[in-house]
């Protein structure tokens, strides 16, 4: 299962506590922070709480890169 679907899944807001997100995945370029850090290839998933809207950026690539993304949304959502 693709990382978004499974944040989407899992999402638990910290701020109201409800359950589930839209989930994007966005490139940081060309920005004026991307070019200080010199990151332009960055791709950064988005998490927004469906009820409050508030957002959670996640980096892929560290997702991506365990053996088990399951156990790693268990210990960010519980
Ligand atoms: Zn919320």
């Amino acid at each position: 299962m693709k990382i978004e679907d499974q944040l989407a899944q899992r999402f638990v807001c910290p701020k109201c506590q409800s359950a589930g997100a839209a989930v994007k995945r966005f490139a940081a370029t060309g920005t004026g922070l991307s070019r200080m850090f010199d990151i332009e290839h960055n791709v950064f998933i988005a998490a927004s709480c469906l009820n409050c809207g508030y957002t959670e950026v996640y980096n892929p690539e560290i997702l991506e890169g365990k053996d088990d993304v399951g156990a790693v949304l268990d210990l960010i959502f519980g």
